[in-house]
């Protein structure tokens, strides 16, 4: 069962200082997570997580990881900029990106990241946009169909993603000659996946690729980075991903492997939804319970502060706060006020008696939650608040109408 760690008379005190909607995420809990991920990969002396930050790009967040020994992952400028500004740089960035424009690769450069690249184009790129480091990641798409036993997980061959194999030792080549001496493979072809079998099948892929490398090319592979893509049990009833035994079964492939070929190499991983996911809540009040074809309750959020059930039909568990303990014995969809049908962050969900004014909790939130949020039909996105040692702070204000207007000529217009 999904419990929530706070009660209704907690939310109801912060709200007379944050009105609903808002977010709450559990420091504490994220914190004792990314401990668990670092101890199951402890085995891996250079072992390191780059936090994804587009799962949740709030500077507090990638401080209070950040002091846990945890990298970031970035993928645009911004993300860069948030890195620069909490003198996070060097080893401690990846940037991961793809179709990337030339100032990003100049601030990457000069942030000392280390570059992940996309595309074997990206070389000559990169060499006139910042230069060639003497450390650097090529990303590799193997192409077909990715299979975990008799299940398609993902379909590489269709992903704008990644070098073919063949560009990866051309790739290679070519850096070599530009001065590069040092490697590293990257791989993402699986998402939000709980099978315990997707990280050591990427990483035998991965360290079969490094092992080849340095056989036909002479080329050394110090890194592998397994990227993001462990999920979260979204259901009530799915299990969670055993870390601990994700870990030890890189560890079995990585001996079998790794060693024999003579290769030292660190793993990496860029997780986001495994790291905040669980640990960040969508808290909304219901306004309104409509009654005509269907039962409906109109909440205070929409859309715009949580997409995943509009964009992907995402399933996000929702308590009832002080109902946590009443059967389910209504039916009901939970609407946002978007003009759009497909706002509903429920459809035909079994749901205890709602009355106006509840406190509706939207689980498993906190990665590509509030940072997919966007300001369609004129919305603002709501504040992220941090809960730690039982207090609340707040780590970004909710938008003003004044933030929504900002780019526009005020001067002109009033
Ligand atoms: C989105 C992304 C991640 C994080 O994915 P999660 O599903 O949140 O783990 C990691 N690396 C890259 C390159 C990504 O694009």
């Amino acid at each position: 069962m999904k419990t929530v760690p706070f009660t209704k008379e907690f939310v109801a005190d912060i709200a007379k200082t944050y009105p609903t909607p808002f977010y709450i995420y559990d420091a504490d809990a994220i914190r004792s997570n990314l401990k668990r991920l670092q101890n199951a990969f402890s085995w891996n002396r250079g072992y390191k997580e780059y936090f994804a930050v587009k799962a949740l790009p709030n500077p507090e967040i990638m401080k209070l990881l950040h002091g846990q020994g945890c990298g970031m992952d970035c993928s645009s400028y911004t993300e860069l900029m948030l890195c620069e500004a909490l003198g996070i740089g060097g080893g401690d960035i990846m940037f991961s990106s793809n179709d990337t424009p030339a100032e990003e690769f100049v601030l990457a450069r000069k942030l000392r990241a280390t570059v992940n690249l996309d595309d074997i184009t990206h070389i000559d790129f990169l060499k006139e946009n910042g230069g060639i480091p003497e450390r650097i990641s090529l990303r590799f798409n193997p192409g077909g169909e990715f299979m975990l036993g008799n299940t398609i997980m993902g379909n590489p061959g269709e992903a704008k993603y990644g070098f073919t194999r063949e560009q990866v030792f051309e790739g290679v080549k070519k850096l070599l000659s530009y001065g590069a001496k040092e490697f590293g493979l990257h791989a993402f072809l699986a998402s939000n996946t709980t099978d315990e079998t997707y990280y050591p099948t990427l990483a035998r892929k991965l360290f079969r690729l490094a092992a080849d490398i340095k056989k036909e090319l002479g080329a050394t592979v110090t890194f592998v980075n397994l990227s993001g893509g462990i999920g979260i049990p979204y259901q009530p009833y799915e299990k969670e991903a055993d870390i601990a035994y994700i870990g030890s079964e890189v560890e079995r492939v990585y001996r079998e492997v790794v060693i024999p070929a003579g290769l030292d190499i660190s793993i990496y991983t860029e997780l986001g939804r495994y790291i905040t996911g669980p640990y960040g809540y969508l808290v909304t009040k219901a306004i309104h319970e409509k009654n005509t074809y269907k039962h409906y309750i109109g909440v205070d959020a929409c859309a715009c502060n949580l997409m995943r059930p509009a964009m992907y039909g995402a399933y996000h568990h929702i308590t009832v706060l002080g109902k946590e303990n009443d059967p389910a014995s209504k039916i009901y969809d939970v609407t946002g006020s978007l003009c759009e049908n497909n706002d509903k962050f429920a459809i035909d969900r079994p749901l205890p008696d709602v009355e106006i004014g509840d406190y509706l909790v939207i689980h498993d939130s906190g990665a590509h939650g509030h940072s997919m949020g966007y300001n369609y039909n004129g919305k603002l996105r709501c504040a992220e608040l941090l809960m730690e040692n039982g207090q609340i702070r707040m780590i970004r204000r909710a938008e003003k109408p004044s933030d929504y207007f900002a780019t526009l000529d005020f001067l002109n217009l009033f």
